[in-house]
């Protein structure tokens, strides 16, 4: 997610939320942002200039109900999708995307699925999924929804998967790093991102907790985002704004709009979308392929086990890159993302997240205390400066009434 790695050496750093923050490069999307520029006959404050109000997040220590730490499968060179040959079976690896999982999943899901229809043997019909997280789960309804008989194999299984731990930003950031990955991988990411945009849309909907969202981007100055320039179609929608157009007390602001995926809704349906189209779950670890060989009898397997794919392929280039949350109790009032100098915010129906950690090598799962005073006391402060209506004065005090709006205490 957010900042990862610290951000100490830019140019190491892989693609992380504040890149794609960076404005969307004027230049780049000068047709996108022109038009909304263009064509103003409105002068600045009023009304149709405003922007919406947003209300603040009330963010106080008691209002903390639970943490949440998950390893997310770094791999500098970014996933790994690739078909091989072992023995008798065909194993294709889906696995290593980083912080983007859950955004990406549709996307390599199915050019995995590709790799196995184009290496598998005959007729052959029937596949085993090696995962039960986001990653296995889109891999394995989409091999349904092409006729296969699909089992799936995991130790762990909704609600116990990283993925549940995930924040549900649909952005693929944080995947790769840049100064590793190849101009091919980079080609890859940029395919598979699309066909993922592409299929998210068709869950939108209170059924699989997927929604459309307005994410603003702050910072000191205004910026070009790697991302942007790289996926110009997916955010068409990145708009810089004039200060007047948004509450917060930033120099330059950046609105895209995205989906918000929320994991314990999403996985569960999938989990059932999956069960009702006749898929079969085996529970239990595998130790390593010769397990694979020795357990799983159908002839063509998908590896989506995340971080658990080092250890059981020897995969040395996967590292765990550490996350945590704090959440708070929901606001149903809070309906945007906003993410700033390494933290985000998301609201989600089961609370309202904080993040902005990203520490690649460690796989400790305790809480970092001192990381979540910076990331509370971080909001704290980006909430309390937040004016309460466009034209209105900053500052939104705990339980104070807000414009139209007050914070649920
Ligand atoms: C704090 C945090 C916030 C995040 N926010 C976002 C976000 O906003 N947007 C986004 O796109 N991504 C986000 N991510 C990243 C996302 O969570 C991961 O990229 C994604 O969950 C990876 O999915 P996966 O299916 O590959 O792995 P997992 O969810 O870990 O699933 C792996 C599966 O493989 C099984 N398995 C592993 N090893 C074995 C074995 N040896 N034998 C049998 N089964 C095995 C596991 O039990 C599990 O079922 C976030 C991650 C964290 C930690």
């Amino acid at each position: 997610m957010s900042s990862p790695a610290g951000g100490s050496e830019p140019a190491r750093r892989p693609l992380t939320r504040r890149d794609a923050l960076r404005w969307g490069g004027r230049a780049l999307l000068g047709a996108a942002v022109a038009p909304a520029c263009a064509g103003r006959s409105t002068p600045p404050g009023a009304p149709a200039e405003r922007g919406p109000v947003l209300a603040p997040v009330d963010v106080a220590w008691d209002r903390i109900i639970r943490r949440v730490v998950g390893l997310r499968p770094f791999r500098p060179a970014g996933f790994v999708l690739r078909a091989e040959r072992q023995g008798e079976q065909l194993i294709v690896h889906n696995y290593g995307h980083g912080g983007g999982g859950i955004t990406l999943s549709w996307g390599t899901a199915e050019l995995a699925v590709r790799e196995a229809e184009a290496g598998a043997v005959g007729q052959e019909r029937r596949a085993a999924v090696l995962g039960c997280g986001v990653v296995g789960l889109a891999t394995a309804r989409l091999l349904q929804r092409r006729g296969w008989a699909v089992t799936i194999y995991a130790r762990d299984l909704p609600p116990r998967t990283t993925s549940n731990v995930a924040g549900g930003q649909w952005t693929p950031s944080s995947v790769f790093d840049r100064a590793v990955a190849t101009p091919a991988f980079v080609e890859q990411f940029a395919r598979a991102s699309r066909i993922a945009y592409r299929h998210y849309q068709d869950f939108v909907g209170a059924g699989y907790g997927v929604r459309w969202i307005d994410n603003y981007y702050l910072a000191d100055e205004p910026g070009s985002s790697w991302l942007v320039d790289l996926l110009p179609d997916v955010y068409a929608s990145s708009t810089d704004l004039e200060p007047h157009e948004h509450p917060f007390a930033a120099r330059a602001a950046n609105r895209i709009r995205t989906m918000l995926i929320e994991p314990a809704i999403y996985l569960n349906a999938l989990l059932r979308d999956f069960r009702i189209a006749g898929g079969t779950v085996v529970a239990g670890e595998l130790r390593d392929r010769r397990q694979v060989a020795e357990r799983i009898p159908e002839r063509v397997v998908v590896n989506c086990t995340g971080l658990g794919a080092g250890a059981l392929f020897g995969d040395d280039q996967l590292v765990p890159a550490k996350g945590q949350l704090t959440i708070l109790f929901p606001q149903p009032e809070v309906d945007y993302i906003v993410v700033q100098g390494g933290l985000y915010m998301f609201p989600r129906s089961d609370g309202i997240l904080l993040g902005g950690t990203f520490e690649r090598g460690d796989a400790s799962l305790g809480v970092d205390t001192a990381a979540e005073k910076r990331i509370v006391e971080g909001h704290r402060s980006l909430f309390a400066g937040m004016r309460a209506a466009p034209g209105g004065p900053r500052g939104a005090g705990r339980s104070r009434r807000i414009g139209s709006w007050r914070s649920h205490g």
